[in-house]
């Protein structure tokens, strides 16, 4: 069984994927503790589901076959496991948003990962774990920084250089009050980095706190 905080439709916000339909599955409980998390509901659980309960609420949004796994912090719960093999057996394509803190050893091949690298302005700059790198694709999962200000952003770009990942798809995205957007395309634009930027649209369509979009 999976401690479920919500399960919805809307379009897919963040990453390369932004803009496309896709069915949230957001699972309850966190182990880090983010200055500007959004989702703190999404520490308590509102419902517990089975695997099998969660795929037929997800088959309510066929023909989507883009599922985005998300929390909280999805992979706390070994049962995750279970829900990627299902999806995959159902012919989804999965996204999987997770906060970096947790080993991504045992995620199947077939999940793309969109993995956050927490800032100094988070709060929770120690939590990532340098293992991972070696279980990003390149190919396919992407690797998030969410900057508060200009010290998050020359952390940021000072990581990326040091584990020299200019070859993977990198995101950067200021938090949503804090960093003004037109900093931070300046600051890419005049250091030249081979870096996307990414707003939340979900939080430029609707009012920022809303839930379920
Ligand atoms: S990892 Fe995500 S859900 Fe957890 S506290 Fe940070 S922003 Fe919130």
């Amino acid at each position: 069984m999976l401690n479920i905080s919500e399960i919805f439709y809307s379009i897919q916000g963040e990453s390369t994927y932004a803009g496309l339909p896709c069915i949230f599955v957001r699972l309850a409980g966190c182990n880090l503790h983010c200055k500007y998390c959004d989702t703190t509901y999404s520490y308590e659980s509102e419902v517990t589901l089975s695997t099998d309960d969660i795929i037929t609420k997800v088959k309510e949004y066929d023909p989507v076959k883009l599922v985005e796994i998300t929390g909280g912090e999805p992979l706390l719960q070994l049962e995750v496991h279970k829900l990627f093999e299902s999806l995959h057996k159902n012919g989804y394509n999965i996204l999987l948003e997770t906060n970096g803190s947790l080993s991504l050893k045992d995620v199947p091949e077939y999940v793309i990962k969109i993995v956050d690298v927490k800032c100094p302005g988070s709060g929770e700059e120690n939590s990532f774990l340098l293992e991972n790198l070696e279980f990003i694709d390149q190919e396919k999962d992407e690797i998030k920084f969410v900057l508060s200000d200009n010290f998050d952003y020359n952390w940021a770009k000072d990581f990326v250089m040091k584990y020299q990942l200019d070859n993977y798809e990198i995101l950067f995205s200021p938090v949503s009050d804090k960093l003004d957007p037109q900093n931070l395309v300046k600051w890419i634009i005049e250091d030249k980095l081979s870096i996307r930027m990414q707003l939340q649209l979900h939080k430029i369509i609707w009012e920022k706190d809303k839930r379920g979009v």
